[in-house]
This record gives C-alpha cells, structure tokens and sequence, in this order.
C-alpha cells in the first residue's frame, strides 16, 4: 500500500520522471515504477510545483513557496497534487539534507529576524539543551510553515510593526506560541510571550502601550504597523538573548513557569534595570481563539 504523503515530509524529485500532455488533458508520467495517468492536473500547474521540489523543503514549505508564487495556486491544492505525484515524480518521507541551517534533534524553536539581535537569540537558544532551532529572516519566515514548531522567537530589527504584525497573525494562526523582542525608543522589549487563548499578544501589547490615544483597536493598530522596531546594542542584545532562553526554558519544559505570559520585560537603554510590565488579557482569548479581529486585519 502507498504510504500518506506527510505534509512534514521532505521532498525530492525523481530526476528521470517525466510528464507529457494527453491532448484529452490527462497527463502521462513516466517513472521509476512505469507509466501512470493523472487527470485533473493542468502541466502548467505541475510544472510549477516541480520546480519548487528541491530535496530539502517539506512538502508544507513547497506548498507554501508556491502559493506565495501564485496566490491562485492554493497551499491545499498543491498538497493534494503532491499526494498524487508521491511515488511517481516525487519522493517524500526523507529526511532533511543540506540543512540551510544547523540543526540538531529536540524540540524546534524558530528565531525570526535577519539582524544581530535575532542571530544572538539563536545562539543563545542552541546553547539550551533539547532543542532545535532553526532561524529565518522575514520573507523565509512568511513562505514556512509552522507545523511541529512548539516556539516562534520574533526579533526583527529596522522593521515596520506591520511585519511584526504579520508574525503574530501566523502565529495564531498556526496556534503556535511567539515570544516577541523589540527594540524600541525607550529600551528593548522582551514580550509577551504570546500563547493563543491564553494571554496577550503583541498587538494587544501595542493596544495597551497606546491606549492613551484613545482610538478605536483596528485604527490604533493601523497606526502603530507603521512604527519601527530598531536596532539593539550588543549589551542589549546580550541581556535580551539570556532573557529569551531563560522564557523559552520554561515554556518548553512540562509544568515550567514563563514569566511573560501576562505581561512583558523592559530593558532600558544604558541601564542595568530591568522593568516588568503587565498587559490585559487579550481581547480573543476569552473566546478561546486568542485572536482579536484586528490583530487578524492587522496581519
Ligand atoms: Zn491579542
């Protein structure tokens, strides 16, 4: 019997397959194990997944790049082409090779951010024991998938609030935890750690920093997406990194304690202090989605 193809499944192509178009709009594929026909696959559409298969993304990934591709190509379509080609044009079920990155096996944590800050919080990271981490800048982080990652670690730099924006709603999206550190005029912040339906989020975050505005959430979050996370120095990024692990620590560990849950850490700028903050409870979580509307349109 064929075995299910695993969205979580790294695929290869098979190098000697090869597609042809019936002029009754089937397709004939040749392959390792003989001939087969596939109807309802336009070559147009196989030939774009194909070129996606690379040998190291899993199949969620090559869903992904190819939406990101062609937004008329959707990630559910791609899947269950790719289903259709396992065994024939593709392979899955390998194992990662040529990692983009180093890994190791544990639980896997994902830092986002292509600066120094997000590169220090990923060494910081695979100093702990039992976990995997992988990093990603922006755009690698949009075209991803979240499946298996039981931590997201946002720490963008020179960025507008919208891109981290964008990360929490995947976040949520996913059901994922996100741990957010930015940099901000008046010190680096390390918080919240997003749990969705648990606690607050990053845009509840920014909802309680500006509620002083006294703006509806969809406006005020509108206007915060254009703020900019900046850059931190290297004490900073060094105070910022241990604060991360230390979080990640106790959320990844059975019955651990994070601190950040409920609130957030500041680090001022040229200043040994540290000022714990706490944040109302997000808007969705009562609702058990943990994901207020205009954090969705926000994203
Ligand atoms: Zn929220």
């Amino acid at each position: 019997m064929r075995r299910h193809l695993a969205p979580s499944d790294v695929l290869r192509r098979d190098p000697a397959a090869q597609a042809i178009a019936l002029p009754d709009g089937r397709l004939l594929v040749r392959h390792a194990g003989g001939a087969s026909l596939l109807g309802g696959i336009r070559a147009e559409d196989l030939g774009r997944v194909l070129e996606e298969v690379d040998g190291a993304r899993t199949a969620a990934e090559v869903a992904a790049a190819c939406t990101e591709r062609d937004p008329a190509l959707p990630a559910e379509t791609v899947l269950r082409l790719l289903a259709v080609l396992e065994g024939e044009m593709v392979h899955g079920g390998g194992r990662r090779q040529a990692p983009p990155l180093p890994r190791t096996e544990g639980i896997p944590v994902l830092a986002v951010g292509g600066g120094p800050l997000a590169r220090r919080i990923a060494r910081a990271l695979r100093d702990m024991d039992g976990v995997e981490v992988r990093r990603l800048g922006r755009r690698g982080f949009a075209a991803a998938g979240l499946e298996g990652i039981a931590l997201v670690v946002c720490a963008l730099e020179r960025t507008a609030y919208r891109e981290v924006l964008a990360v929490q709603a995947a976040c949520l999206a996913a059901g994922v935890p996100a741990l957010f550190v930015t940099a901000d005029p008046d010190g680096l912040r390390v918080g919240p750690t997003a749990v969705p339906g648990v606690g607050p989020c990053f845009a509840c975050a920014q909802l309680a920093a500006f509620r002083f505005l006294r703006l509806a959430p969809a406006t005020a979050l509108a206007a915060v997406a254009d703020l900019r996370a900046g850059a931190a120095d290297a004490a900073g990024r060094a105070r910022a990194a241990a604060a991360v692990a230390a979080e990640a620590r106790e959320l990844l560990r059975p019955g651990g304690e994070p601190s950040w849950v409920s609130g957030l850490l500041l680090l001022p700028p040229q200043s040994s202090d540290i000022e714990p903050r706490r944040l109302p409870r997000c808007a969705g979580a009562r609702r058990g989605s943990g994901a207020p509307a205009a954090a969705q349109r926000a994203g």
